[in-house]
């Protein structure tokens, strides 16, 4: 496997482990198969439990059944999972960054019993409800309200594009509090406001909660995605994540899956970068191999040198993680550079294959499929832009 600087020799014997289990899970459970389950929109849902009993949700938290393995040991996983399919890294950071840590970090004791070792173990599966039909890059302009009622609150709304949502037991949906005279606030959403973003654990077989599957996807085919419909949904008060309140509460969840997005893009470009080459030496047209050709050469050196490049980047983000370092703005670099790069490195890996290049027999074109998606999701390239235009002027140009 492509790791031209040798950035494999310094890692510890964990994360060889995690690194080495996840590889042979892909090779093994996923890679036969995925193909198909692309073509077919589906989502090999057995793997779940599996991927639960070998560690692969949220194994950097610590404590309720979670090792706390290094960031470089998690950012490895994703890169070995998204090698395989960016749907299975998708399942992976919902569980694990968007559902798992937010309950570690602003959970309630209960909370967290009650969820963290099932949804470790992959025997309860949970999604994230952000997005609305009408706010996708501006959540904080979000419809989705919950009115207190009694001993609970009464949620109304609707979500869309929710990974996993019509499979999963828990939706982790965040809404608008209202006041109790009923008013909405002023979508100020930075937790100051009278009517501050709230996160509410809502069980999916509650009365009023419909969760469709979206199914005309023509990307991220090997992944459930569908929307949370919301219609006078009690949910008790104790279903309230109590320690957060505002949008750094899902912000911050993003910014953990969008850590894990930046190394799984340079496992889905490595791959398409091992099967270009091996297509490459096997393939022969004129009398020998393509790959004597130096415009394929070419090619070979270009994507070798950006998935290097890309790699560099995301052991760093590691590092400054580990140490806490790690700003926001960082990880929107890396979201942004590494999931481009693997956008256009997809596409090359899929010319220097010809026409088998457009089948699911080989899996370059699915995974430039698949980074449309990753393109879009966890902040747009152009919002990841602009996030970093405001870092570097300190003018927002997004509002
Ligand atoms: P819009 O926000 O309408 O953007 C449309 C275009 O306008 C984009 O190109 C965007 O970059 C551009 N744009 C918007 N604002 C600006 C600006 N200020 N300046 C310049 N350009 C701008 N969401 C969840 O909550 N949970 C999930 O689990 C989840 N899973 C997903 C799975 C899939 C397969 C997909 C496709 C999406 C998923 N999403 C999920 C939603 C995803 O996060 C949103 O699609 C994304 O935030 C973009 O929102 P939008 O689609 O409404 O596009």
């Amino acid at each position: 496997m492509l790791d031209f600087v040798h950035l494999e020799a310094d890692l510890g014997e964990e994360e060889r482990l995690i690194r080495d289990t996840a590889r042979e899970f892909v090779a093994d459970r996923v890679k036969p198969d995925i193909g198909e389950h692309f073509e077919n929109g589906t989502f090999p849902t057995d793997l779940i439990p599996l991927m639960g009993e070998l560690g692969f949700y949220a194994p950097n938290l610590e404590g309720y059944g979670s090792p706390n393995v290094s960031e470089t040991a998690y950012g490895l996983l994703m890169q070995e999972l998204e090698a395989g399919d960016s749907g299975l890294r998708s399942m992976a950071s919902v569980q694990g960054a968007l559902v798992m840590y937010p309950i570690h970090a602003y959970g309630s004791e209960a909370q967290k019993e009650k969820w963290l070792p099932k949804l470790g173990e992959g025997k309860a599966v949970g999604c994230f409800g952000l997005t609305e039909p009408e706010h996708g890059s501006d959540p904080a302009s979000m419809e989705t309200t919950a009115a207190p009622d009694g001993d609970g609150y009464v949620l109304n709304g609707s979500k869309t594009w929710i990974t996993n949502a019509p499979i999963a037991d828990v939706a982790l949906v965040w809404a608008r509090e209202r006041s109790s005279d009923g008013t909405d606030g002023d979508g100020g959403g930075d937790g100051s406001d009278e009517n501050p973003v709230r996160g509410f654990l809502v069980d999916t077989d509650r009365d009023g909660v419909t969760t469709n599957k979206i199914d005309d996807k023509l990307s991220m085919r090997a992944s459930i995605t569908g929307e949370i419909g919301l219609n006078d949904v009690f949910v008790p008060e104790d279903a309230v994540l109590p320690d957060v309140s505002g949008m750094k509460g899902p912000l911050s969840c993003l910014t953990q899956a969008r850590y894990g997005i930046a190394w799984g893009a340079v496992g889905a470009a490595r791959d398409c970068f091992e099967t270009a080459r091996e297509y490459a030496l096997e393939r022969e047209q004129f009398g020998g191999p393509i790959a004597r050709f130096q415009l394929q050469q070419e090619k070979l050196a270009e994507m070798a040198t950006q998935i290097t490049l890309a790699q560099l980047l995301a052991y760093r983000l590691a590092d400054l993680k580990e140490r806490g370092d790690l700003r926001p703005q960082h990880v929107s670099m890396a979201k942004r550079n590494n999931v481009r790069m693997a956008r256009e490195q997809s596409k090359v890996a899929r010319e220097m294959l010809g026409g088998n290049g457009i089948t699911t027999d080989y899996s370059p074109m699915r995974h430039m499929a698949n980074m449309e998606t990753v393109y879009t999701y966890e902040g747009t390239h152009d919002i990841h832009t602009l996030v970093l235009g405001d870092d570097l002027t300190g003018i927002q140009a997004y509002k």
